[in-house]
């Protein structure tokens, strides 16, 4: 099926010539969340119709003629805090936590006039490649409800497909939250250089890591909204911002791009199909008249155990505030010890997967072993960073698929050893480690499961990275669609 569908780019000059109603475009968006939630189970707090009206409203009594994106629905992934909005991370030890603040990212949307309906699902704390652990739902993938929709946005991934409403999803990524999910349900996934965008709001996952980013139907959706939130923040000491970007934008045209491939990535591939369709859109790219040349990208399994070590070691200092006694999830603590009573907590309230990453990366602290796996750790990402400078000096974007595989059944996620579901994150975790823009973009399909392609730039380099892509995206379709 395919649908043609406003971009928000149409939408905002629409809703400023007063040719659609703000208030009708936001009461659909919400009929049809309600709608596709009970299959499809993007969100874990949907708002109701009166809420979001509500704040239309204060919207429309303003001078919204001026703001960026006026009454534009947007979706929050729920390990970003929303004033006055439940806000889970995905896990039971937050399950009523009502943040009385917003995010910056957030507060600097709305404060442009984009209205919230909803908070999407994520795995708990950000923890894993399918969306398979959250607490509350399992989004099912929109091309094939059995499958997943990957992770950890799964929730942000699944809505920006379906929704036939103009949205953009506010996301986030770790080690590839942003970009698996966009690959396996066929939308644009952007994850900025590590500090352009504020991480102040954001439940904590790794800090060094964290970055919060966008999805979008088309890439052009996802870079009308990014410069809004790609701001420098008081309140995060590792926000830059993003200055002067308008100059550092490249001439436009295929033409003039490099690419440079990686053959240790596309040897990581194991599903002969998914390099099928990267060969074709290489192919094609070629035939357009870009460089292509190949590279080497040593040291990709390595990234991926430093990652785990370095994000873990991060993940189990933050999770220590989870006590159920400022937040969350509680109970009457009277009589007992405080040890029993902050053990008992979090063996209820946490699932499986948050206690083993709090184990890995308690162990991988401990006075001992500090030198052996966290210091080492940092070396080896210290080297990867190296090398993607070193190739980025000669070509414009490295490129490779996304994902090695298509989308799993969420049946055989259950039958998957947690080392066999880590590995699957060895193509996204290399950029999110080095802290580099990239977007997954998508660029055919396997029957009817969507591949997507990973362009990485150079720090800083993140609207260069959105110009390529958008020129790309044009390659395929000058008309967005819906591909479903
Ligand atoms: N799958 C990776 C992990 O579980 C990345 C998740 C993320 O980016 N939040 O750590």
């Amino acid at each position: 099926m395919v649908k043609k569908y406003k971009s928000v780019r149409e939408f905002v000059a629409e809703i400023k010539a007063e040719s659609v109603d703000p208030f009708d475009v936001l009461e659909k968006a919400v009929r049809e969340c309600e709608t596709v939630n009970p299959a499809h189970e993007p969100f874990i707090t949907l708002r109701s119709s009166e809420d979001v009206i509500r704040d239309a409203e204060q919207i429309f009594s303003g001078s919204w003629k001026n703001l960026e994106v006026p009454f534009l629905p947007v979706t929050v992934k729920d390990n970003i805090c929303t004033k006055g909005i439940r806000t889970t991370a995905g896990s039971k030890i937050l399950e009523n936590y009502v943040p009385f603040f917003d995010a910056t990212a957030v507060r600097l949307l709305k404060n442009e006039g984009a209205i919230i309906i909803g908070k999407s699902a994520t795995d708990e704390f950000g923890f894993g490649t399918f969306c398979t652990n959250c607490a509350f739902c399992t989004p099912k993938n929109p091309h094939d409800p059995k499958r997943v929709c990957g992770g950890s946005s799964g929730g942000a991934a699944c809505i920006t497909a379906l929704a036939t409403f103009p949205h953009v999803a506010l996301a986030e990524s770790t080690g590839g939250s942003i970009s698996c999910p966009s690959s396996f349900c066929g939308v644009v996934g952007f994850t900025p250089t590590y500090g352009v965008v504020s991480r102040y709001g954001l439940i904590d996952y790794a800090n060094s890591l964290d970055k919060i980013g966008l999805m979008g139907k088309s890439v052009d959706d996802v870079a009308f909204v990014f410069p809004l939130i790609a701001k420098k923040d008081p309140k995060d000491s590792t926000s830059v911002g993003l200055e002067n970007w308008e100059n550092a934008i490249p001439k436009p045209g295929i033409r003039n791009m490099k690419f440079a491939i990686p053959k240790e990535c596309l040897d990581a591939i194991k599903d002969e199909k998914v390099l099928n369709v990267f060969h074709e859109f290489v192919t094609e790219l070629e035939s357009e008249g870009a460089k292509i040349i190949s590279v080497s990208l040593p040291l990709i399994t390595e990234a991926l155990a430093a990652y785990y070590i370095i994000a873990t070691a991060e993940a189990s200092t933050n999770l220590a505030k989870f006590c159920g006694m400022r937040y969350g999830y509680s109970e009457n603590p009277e009589g007992k010890h405080y040890d029993e009573y902050f053990s008992e907590i979090r063996s209820k309230a946490f699932g499986e997967e948050a206690k083993r990453r709090i184990l890995l990366g308690t162990f991988a602290r401990m006075a001992g072993y500090r030198d052996a796996f966290y210091l080492r750790a940092m070396k080896v990402r210290t080297l990867v960073i190296k090398t993607f400078k070193k190739i980025l000096k000669d070509a414009d974007f490295i490129l490779y698929p996304t994902m090695p595989v298509r989308p799993p059944e969420i049946q055989s996620v259950k039958d998957m050893k947690p080392s066999e579901i880590y590995a699957m994150d060895v193509l996204t975790v290399p950029p999110n480690l080095a802290g580099l823009p990239h977007i997954s973009i998508p660029t055919g399909k396997v029957v009817n499961l969507p591949v997507g392609v990973q362009i990485i730039g150079d720090h800083f380099d993140d609207m260069k990275v959105l110009k390529a892509s958008n020129e790309i995206e044009k390659m395929f379709s000058n008309d967005p669609v819906i591909r479903l």
